[in-house]
């Protein structure tokens, strides 16, 4: 009898057991269906809002050989041949494809690296930083928030009060007199 009844009570429980993990089997893999889900719209959105896309052959027309080997190729201009690299007017300097304001003259100085050089940029959020491994070695490449033009590097060498020196190619940017509208 004893027997019997342990018999019968561990296939009740072990029904009730397989019920429950099949329960949470089955709810971990919806949860990880939304997840995903989720995720991808939000990418979806990100790139909606933030991503400004322009045609490549029109960019090409617009922009020089070398302004499109730099910002669409991730190009470097020659060290010491930038028309910005000692060039000191009050302004503001714009992405050369989006035109979005980056970086004003108050900021720049004179690093010598050849290139021309800002302490800060104009505000948060009007660049990206992203991680850039070429060259063997880690550096963190600057690119515009708004259209994803590569613009330069950032280092941690720069003066005070930021430490920072965004090392810009002129090729990226473009100089803008104060009162002008673009
Ligand atoms: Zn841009």
């Amino acid at each position: 009898m004893n027997i019997a009844a342990n018999l019968i009570r561990y296939n009740i429980v072990n029904r009730l057991r397989n019920r429950k993990i099949s329960r949470i089997f089955s709810y971990a893999l919806t949860a990880n269906i939304f997840t995903t889900t989720a995720r991808s719209n939000n990418k979806n959105q990100d790139n909606q809002t933030t991503k400004m896309e322009f045609d490549k052959e029109k960019l090409k027309e617009r922009l020089t050989p070398l302004q499109y080997h730099v910002t669409q190729e991730a190009g470097t201009e020659r060290p010491f041949t930038g028309k910005y690299n000692k060039f000191h007017e009050k302004g503001t300097y714009v992405c050369v494809v989006c035109q979005q304001d980056l970086f004003h003259s108050d900021t720049k100085y004179d690093s010598g690296c050849g290139w021309p050089a800002f302490n800060d940029v104009l505000e948060q959020g009007k660049v990206k930083l992203l991680r850039d491994a070429s060259l063997g070695v880690v550096r963190t490449e600057v690119r515009c928030s708004k259209c994803d033009a590569h613009l330069g590097h950032v280092f941690g060498d720069g003066p005070p009060p930021t430490k920072k020196r965004y090392c810009i190619n002129s090729a990226s940017i473009e100089f803008i007199e104060p009162g002008t509208t673009t």
